[in-house]
């Protein structure tokens, strides 16, 4: 099949992260007899940094005509004077809103040779494996906001119409996976959280094959230390969810191996990892491509609907994960271009 990839590499080890996942997507491409195209853009502080802008109407335009969108991270201490006036995370909001990508899926697992990175126990991690689906697009991140001189607000509004999509996707999710929703809100304080938990129930109706559970931000904040074998498919508003997944991410042992995939109506998804543009590291080449390899995985299953492609990229990474060589986030001490090689080397032999 033929599909357009736009990159966005962006700022700190992000090119480097996106370099080595393109040349996966590259090799997949040539072993599957598909033609990808890639058109890189510039965005966050590298464009900041050329045009005045975080994101340009070009850019958004190329991103917008795409089958998919693969982004390294934006930002870096040159830009995060909190009174500038642009700033690179303000293009990535831009970018959200302008795909429509109201769904941020972030899959956890915990690698058993690298069970020893996770704050879990052993018997803690075995069986975990949870698809967080966070509202990317309303709530607090998006509401009003006002300041006086000695107050602020940020109004966190959700629609009907905003809860129910993000639910069906969810449970959509789920019906190829083990079938079990988890509906995270506050609705016990919160109105936004109360026709959150009324919607998602109204909504599951329609999947009588998929059981739901409802749990408190707060408990769940626990529950995923204390029983994270427990969950399926955790699905929750903006705020939480970017609380929640961050935590998950620290069940993982290293912020360099979580891919995330940012979907909605539209055929244009956005992939990337999650971490940040790690400017402690960026420019020596050691930097994990491991997230944005697996965020490549994702754009081939969800975007393109090429799952065999994308399994055959989860097994190479697994097989790397296993069998080294290792990144130094997880104990190893190659290169980013070791690591990217190794990847290469595995899809070759097992694909
Ligand atoms: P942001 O605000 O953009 O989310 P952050 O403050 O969460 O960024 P990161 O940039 O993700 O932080 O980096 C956090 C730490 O994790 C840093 O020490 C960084 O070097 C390390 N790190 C992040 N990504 C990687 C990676 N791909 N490989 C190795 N180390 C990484
Ligand atoms: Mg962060």
């Amino acid at each position: 099949m033929k599909a357009r990839i736009v990159t966005l590499p962006g700022d700190g080890v992000g090119p480097e992260v996106t370099a080595a996942a393109v040349a996966v997507l590259q090799a997949v491409a040539t072993h599957y007899e598909h033609a990808f195209s890639f058109d890189e853009h510039l965005a966050g502080g590298a464009a900041i940094d050329a045009t005045g802008e975080p994101l340009t109407a070009a850019t958004l335009t190329a991103c917008q005509a795409a089958d998919a969108v693969l982004l390294g991270a934006v930002g870096g201490p040159k830009w995060s004077d909190p009174n500038a006036k642009v700033r690179p995370e303000q293009g990535l909001l831009a970018l959200r809103a302008g795909l429509g990508v109201y769904a941020n899926l972030r899959p956890l697992t915990v690698h058993p040779a690298l069970a020893a990175l996770s704050p879990l126990k052993d018997e803690k991690l075995k069986d975990v494996d949870v698809l967080f689906v966070r509202e990317l697009t309303g709530g607090a991140y998006f509401g009003a906001k006002t300041k006086g001189a000695d107050y602020a607000t940020d109004e966190c509004k959700y629609t009907e119409a905003e809860i129910e999509r993000v639910t069906r996707r969810a449970f959509e999710l789920a019906r190829g996976r083990r079938r079990h929703v988890t509906s995270v809100d506050k609705a016990n304080v919160l109105e936004t959280s109360r026709l959150w938990r009324r919607t998602v129930t109204r909504v599951a109706a329609d999947y009588p094959d998929v059981t739901l559970e409802h749990q408190l931000v707060d408990s769940m904040a626990m529950l995923l230390l204390t029983r994270p074998g427990s969950y399926d498919v955790v699905v929750t508003e903006n705020l939480f969810g970017d609380i929640l997944t961050d935590e998950a991410a620290a069940l993982a042992g290293s912020l360099g191996l979580l891919p995330s995939a940012s979907i909605g109506e539209g055929r244009t998804g956005l992939y990337e990892p999650i971490h940040g543009s790690a400017p402690d590291i960026a420019g020596k080449g050691i930097a994990n491509p491991i997230g944005t390899i697996l965020s490549a995985a994702l754009l081939l299953r969800h975007s393109l609907q090429l799952e065999a492609e994308a399994q055959a990229v989860e097994a190479a990474v697994d097989h790397v994960l296993q069998h080294g060589p290792r990144s130094r986030d997880i104990g190893g001490s190659a290169s980013t271009a070791e690591v990217r090689d190794a990847v290469l080397a595995a899809l070759e032999e097992h694909a």
